[in-house]
């Protein structure tokens, strides 16, 4: 049986901090703010994956409290999603998700973000997607006040005992 898992996370614009989606650290005036590296993608991702599972969310298994994630890159929590999944003896068929962001332009990154992912979910590159659009000025990500993402997952769990 194939599940599918939603994900979906927003975090806040301001200065001082990298632009880590996807694993790429984009040049850009702001950041995303978080406890983490704060990449918006992937915890969407994370999310998607773990929802698949019937789990609990990414603020569960990593807490915002926790120092250990203190500045964390996000693939980590895709490792472990990924491990739970195996744990589970699902295979995940595939992630897909959209960046909603006003700027900076994301598609020359693209690529490199996908590589990321699936090296992170150890998947085939072939079975990530990733998306992205403006909210045309609308909202708080047209205000470039922050970024969303928002992800599907399926899993495989018909080798699940
Ligand atoms: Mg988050």
């Amino acid at each position: 049986m194939v599940h599918v898992g939603i994900g979906y996370d927003v975090h806040a614009l301001v200065e001082g901090r990298k632009l880590i989606l996807g694993g790429v650290d984009i040049p850009h005036p702001k950041g995303l703010e978080g406890h983490s590296d704060a990449d918006v993608l992937m915890h969407a991702i994370c999310d998607a994956v773990l929802g698949a599972l019937g789990e609990a969310d990414i603020g569960h298994f990593f807490p915002n409290t926790d120092p250990r994630w203190k500045g964390a890159p996000s693939c980590l929590f895709l490792n472990e999603a990924a491990r739970l999944v195996e744990f589970r003896a699902g295979n995940i068929v595939n992630v897909d998700a959209s960046v909603i962001a006003q700027a900076p332009k994301l598609f020359p990154h693209i690529h490199q973000m996908k590589i990321n992912i699936a090296a992170a979910l150890r998947l085939n590159i072939q079975r990530v997607g990733i998306k992205a659009t403006t909210s045309e000025h609308l909202g708080f990500a047209g205000r470039e006040e922050g970024i969303a993402a928002m992800a599907v997952a399926s899993v495989d769990l018909s080798q699940a005992g």
